[in-house]
C-alpha cells in the first residue's frame, strides 16, 4: 500500500490551510494539502480584484478567531502573502494540481482518488467551497455572447457597459471597481443593499449619488439575447438595454456530485456534519464554505480548521 497520512485535506483555501495549519500545531505530523489548482487559494486569486480590500468580519459578521492563526484585515495580496508564510513556516506538504475526485472508507483509513492513482490517509478533511461552480443563471446564455457574459472580472477591460447582476458584497465590490474604467449598472433583485457589510453599502450608495454607478433595485432578468455579438439583457418590467459586458456575481453552488460520489449526505445544500464538522462517515470531515449555503468567510474556516485540529488530537 502506499505511503498512509495522519491526515489529508482536500482544496487549500483559508479553511484547508487552517486545518493543516493549526493540526501541525497541535502536533499532528504526516499532513498532505491536495489542491486542484496551480496554488493555494484558487477562490481568492480568480475572484478577488487585485488590490481588493479583504474584511476579517466579512459581510458584517463579527467573528472571534479561536485558533493560532493571527488574521488580520489586508488586501487580497498581503492575504495571500500571510498563507504563502503560514504554509511554508509550517511544513504542511502542498500537493497542486492535484484533483480530488472522490474518496472511500477502506478498513481503518479513506483512500482519496486523484488522477491516475489515490492517497491513502487515516483522517480526511474536505474544505473545497462553493466558487468551484459559481452560480450560474437559470435561463439559457446564447453562444454567441458566451465570452461576454463572465462570473469573474478577468475578462473586463475598460471603456465598456458593463452590467453587474447581484447585491451582495462582491457585486457591490465588482461594480465600484469597474465603475473607474467604465459606464456600470448594477442589477439587483431585491429592493435595497441592505445584506451587503456597511462599509460597501456606503460605497455603492456613494457610486450612485456621484452618478458613477446606475443601480437598477428589484428588477429580475427574464432572458439573455445577442445584439451583433453584445449582450441583449431582457429584464422583467423594464424596457431590455443591451451591453458590451454582463458579470454574475451570485455566489457558488454546493459540490453536490462530490460529495454523492464520497458518500456524504447532504440536507437543504449542505453536507451533513455534527458539531465537531464531523459527517456522516467517521472520521471524515467537512469546513469552510462548503459548511456553509452561503455567507461564509475566511474567518469562519480559519475556526472550523481549528474546532477540527483540537478533535483529532483529542482522538487520535
Ligand atoms: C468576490 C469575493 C470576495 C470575498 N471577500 C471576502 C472578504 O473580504 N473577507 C472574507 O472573509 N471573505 C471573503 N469572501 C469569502 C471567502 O473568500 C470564502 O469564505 C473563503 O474563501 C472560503 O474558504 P474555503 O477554504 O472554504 O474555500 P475556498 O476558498 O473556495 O477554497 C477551496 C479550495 O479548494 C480547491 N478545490 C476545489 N475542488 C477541489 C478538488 N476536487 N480537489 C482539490 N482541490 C479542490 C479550490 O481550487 C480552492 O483552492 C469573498 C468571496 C468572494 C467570491
Amino acid at each position: 500500500m502506499s505511503h498512509m497520512y495522519n491526515l489529508a485535506i482536500i482544496g487549500a483555501g483559508p479553511a484547508g490551510i487552517a486545518t493543516a495549519v493549526e493540526s501541525y500545531l497541535q502536533g499532528i505530523r504526516d499532513i498532505v494539502l491536495l489542491e486542484k489548482d496551480q496554488n493555494h487559494n484558487s477562490t481568492i486569486r480568480k475572484y478577488y480584484k487585485d488590490n481588493k480590500r479583504v474584511d476579517k468580519d466579512w459581510k458584517g459578521q463579527k467573528v472571534e478567531l479561536d485558533g493560532r492563526i493571527y488574521f488580520v484585515d489586508g488586501t487580497k495580496e498581503t492575504t495571500l502573502d500571510f498563507f504563502d508564510e503560514i504554509l511554508t513556516n509550517h511544513s504542511v506538504e502542498l500537493k497542486t494540481h492535484t484533483e480530488v475526485q472522490s474518496i472511500k472508507k477502506r478498513d481503518g483509513y479513506f483512500e482519496v482518488f486523484v488522477a491516475g492513482g489515490s492517497i491513502s490517509a487515516k483522517y480526511v478533511v474536505v474544505t473545497i467551497g462553493r466558487m468551484g461552480k459559481p452560480n450560474k443563471p437559470d435561463y439559457k446564455i446564447p453562444l454567441e455572447i458566451k465570452k461576454r457574459v463572465a462570473f469573474t472580472l478577468d475578462s473586463c477591460v475598460g471603456d465598456e457597459k458593463i452590467l453587474v447582476v447581484g447585491g451582495g458584497d462582491s457585486a457591490i465590490e465588482y461594480a465600484v471597481d469597474l465603475s473607474t474604467k467604465n459606464e456600470v449598472t448594477i442589477c439587483y433583485r431585491r429592493e435595497s443593499f441592505r445584506r451587503a457589510n456597511p462599509t460597501n453599502q456606503n460605497d455603492i450608495a456613494n457610486a450612485i449619488a456621484h452618478k458613477e454607478v446606475e443601480a437598477m433595485l428589484g428588477v429580475d432578468i427574464d432572458s439573455l439575447e445577442d445584439e451583433d455579438g453584445r449582450v441583449r439583457v431582457i429584464f422583467s418590467e423594464r424596457e431590455s438595454q443591451t451591453f458590451d459586458r454582463v458579470i454574475y456575481a451570485i455566489g457558488g453552488t454546493t459540490p453536490s456530485a462530490f460529495l454523492a460520489n464520497s458518500g456524504i449526505h447532504e440536507l437543504d445544500g449542505k453536507p451533513v456534519h455534527n458539531e465537531n464538522y464531523e459527517t456522516n462517515i467517521k472520521g471524515l470531515f467537512v469546513a469552510g464554505d462548503i459548511t456553509q449555503e452561503s455567507g461564509g468567510s475566511i474567518a469562519l474556516g480559519l475556526n472550523h480548521g481549528y474546532a477540527i485540529a483540537c478533535y483529532i488530537q483529542k482522538n487520535n
